[in-house]
């Protein structure tokens, strides 16, 4: 689960990397700001594949760990996600 999507309004360029490289597709593009944003933080993996495909290191995921991980895959798995 993700806490923070950090962008560095300085340093991001729009170039919009992350938000095709997501894979699970937490990462929305933000039109009037244009500045990505994580629309599906539930969703978020913490593969920092987005933080890593950004070439101007403007991107930092901050993870909330106090939450369950990965509900929808413990959900398929027969668990609870509650
Ligand atoms: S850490 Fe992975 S799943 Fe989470 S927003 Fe970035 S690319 Fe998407
Ligand atoms: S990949 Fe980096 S520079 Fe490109 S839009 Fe995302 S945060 Fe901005």
């Amino acid at each position: 689960m993700l806490k923070e999507l950090r962008v560095d309004p300085d340093k991001c360029t729009h170039c919009k990397t992350c938000a095709y490289v997501c894979f699970t597709n937490v990462i929305e593009w933000d039109e009037e700001g244009e500045i990505p944003y994580a629309k599906y933080p539930l969703d978020c993996q913490v593969c920092c594949i987005c933080e890593a495909a950004c070439p101007e290191e403007a991107l930092t995921v901050i993870p909330d760990w106090s939450k369950k991980y990965f509900p929808r895959y413990i959900s398929t798995m027969g668990g609870s996600d509650v």
